[in-house]
Parts: C-alpha cells; sequence; structure tokens
C-alpha cells in the first residue's frame, strides 16, 4: 500500500509552491491506490502561536482543492512522548556549540546551507561536560558514526549523503524536525514521501535515521519548488501567491494552473487530474509565478521550446 503524507507548518499560509506539492503527493498516492495522509508540524510553539488561524485556512485551502486527506490530522505538539520514547533508544550526546562555533568548524556549507556538523562534543569529558553545561544549555545529537545512507527518489534516482551527528533535540528542549519527521512516518506507516525539493538533502539523515530505528526508509518524490521571475524562492512579498490573495479566481481555475504546471494539462477536478495521470517529465519540475502565470520548468520543456 502507497501510503504518503503532506506535513505542512501551520505557521503562514501555503502559497502556489505548497499547493502543487500537495497536489502531486495526493496524485500520486491515488494513482496508486494508495493514501495521503495529513500531519501538521506544530512542534515551534511559539510561531505557531502568533500565526492564529493559519492551521484552519491552511486545510480549508487543500479541501477547496479537492485535496481530502485519508484518516484525521496528527499534530506533532500531541505526539511528545513518542519523540522522548525514540530518543532513548538511540546514541546521543550532549552538544554545546553555538550556531557560530559549528559555521567556523565545519567545512564548507552544502547547496541548502546546511553545515555538517564537525563532532566537536563528541568526546569530551565528563568535567569537560560540566563546565560547558553551566554555560549554555545543550542540545542532543545523535552518534551517527560517520555513516552514509542512499535514498531512491523518483525524479533524482539514488541519492547518497554523509549523515552527520545531527541534532535531535535542541538548546531549547523542542524536538528537531528531523528526528520528529522520523518518527511520525514509521508511526504513521509512511511508505512514500512527496515533498519540496528544498528537502533533498535531510533524505539521506532521514533515511538512516529511519533505519536506526527499526523502521523502513520511505521512497522519495522531491518536486521542483516555485520561484518567482528572479529564480528566488515564492515568498510573500511576490504579490498574490496564496488561495487567499487568489480570490478573484475559482478554486477550479488555480488547480487548473496548478496541474497544467505539473504537465497534465489543465484539469478543473481532481478527478480529471487523475485521469491525465502519469503526465510528462514536468510533473517533478519546478515551476516559475510570472504575471499571474505559472510555468513549469525542465530541460524537458526548455528544449521543446528551441
Ligand atoms: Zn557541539
Amino acid at each position: 500500500m502507497h501510503v504518503d503524507r503532506y506535513a505542512p507548518s501551520p505557521t503562514s499560509d501555503l502559497h502556489l509552491g505548497n499547493l502543487r506539492t500537495a497536489l502531486a503527493g495526493w496524485l500520486l498516492a491515488k494513482a496508486a491506490g494508495g493514501q495521503w495522509l495529513m500531519r501538521v508540524e506544530d512542534l515551534d510553539t511559539a510561531r505557531v502561536r502568533a500565526a492564529e488561524g493559519v492551521e484552519e485556512r491552511q486545510l480549508a485551502d487543500l479541501h477547496s482543492l479537492g485535496l481530502d486527506w485519508d484518516g484525521g490530522v496528527v499534530r506533532q505538539s500531541e505526539r511528545l512522548a513518542a519523540y522522548r520514547d525514540a530518543v532513548a533508544r538511540l546514541q546521543t550526546y550532549e552538544c554545546y556549540c553555538t550556531r557560530r562555533e559549528i559555521a567556523e568548524a565545519a567545512s564548507a556549507p552544502h547547496g541548502d546551507g546546511y553545515r555538517p556538523y564537525p563532532g566537536t562534543c563528541r568526546d569530551m569529558t565528563e568535567a569537560q561536560r560540566a563546565a560547558k553545561r553551566a554555560t549554555r544549555p545543550a542540545a542532543l545529537r545523535v552518534d551517527a558514526g560517520g555513516a552514509s545512507c542512499t535514498v531512491l527518489d523518483a525524479h533524482a534516482g539514488e541519492v547518497t549523503g554523509n549523515v552527520d551527528d545531527f541534532v535531535l533535540v535542541r538548546g531549547d528542549g523542542q524536538y528537531a524536525y528531523n528526528l520528529a519527521v522520523v518518527v511520525d512516518d514509521i508511526a504513521m506507516g509512511v511508505t512514500h514521501v512527496t515533498r519540496g525539493a528544498d528537502l533533498l538533502s535531510s533524505a539521506p539523515r532521514q533515511a538512516w535515521l529511519t533505519r536506526a530505528l527499526g523502521g523502513t526508509p520511505a521512497a522519495y518524490a522531491h518536486i521542483g519548488l516555485v520561484t518567482n521571475a528572479r529564480g528566488e524562492r515564492l515568498a510573500k512579498r511576490d504579490g498574490s501567491v496564496t488561495l487567499g490573495d487568489l480570490f478573484t479566481r475559482t478554486s477550479a481555475d488555480v488547480l487548473a494552473m496548478l496541474t497544467a504546471s505539473l504537465g497534465l494539462g489543465p484539469c478543473r477536478t481532481t478527478e480529471e487530474a487523475l485521469g491525465a495521470m502519469p503526465g510528462d517529465q514536468r510533473f517533478f519540475s519546478g515551476a516559475v509565478w510570472d504575471g499571474g502565470q505559472l510555468v513549469a520548468v525542465s530541460a524537458t520543456s526548455r528544449m521543446s521550446m528551441t
């Protein structure tokens, strides 16, 4: 059974890029006769509280496009005991490094800005730890032992990445994204993960952690992002990018624009889009939002224009 999930953070309204990725995941799951689950990633309680009403709007926007989910909504804020239990089963150590210290000690950041942790605090003596602990709250890192991990992506193929000793619990006590995602995906029986291409580089770490916790890593489909005309990731400053902003268009109009940008042609219902699957190469590519139009970008479409 193909089980995918959509996992929005309820801190800002979904924009066209988010909706496009959600639609892609829904289509892949339903075309395979599978399930599409909903998980609200609301661990950052301060930001969530400051964004009142966003979760309701996100779910309403998905529903209005016909992207209905199977089962109830899982909220990460209600799953803290599961994260605590998972941490207890892993080999971990405390880390006292500041962001700046890691930046100075680490090798150059990856393309996504992520700096692999160099292991500074791995081999401290207990006396050193006691002294450090008095100066700042410790984060908890997993001891990955210099592992690497290969994941399978529907578009990128096999992707191998090194697994550093990444954070499981932040210094402020909040469970880290990589931990919560993995624990939830295992608990929810997720077999396929469709999400934005910006998360591709975190997939090897998450797949490694999945195995460390006794689970089977999901197959991935990382979907290209929607950018503005300057190639920057779509954001609020780019004007009308949420369903609320696009109120002059019907949900069917927006859906047709999204399906066209996924290479399925303009479909005005999700049923119609499902009938157009599997579509073409553009399905996994990004798109550009320019002048009220959403245009798919891919090597294929560029070549066909010349
Ligand atoms: Zn450290």
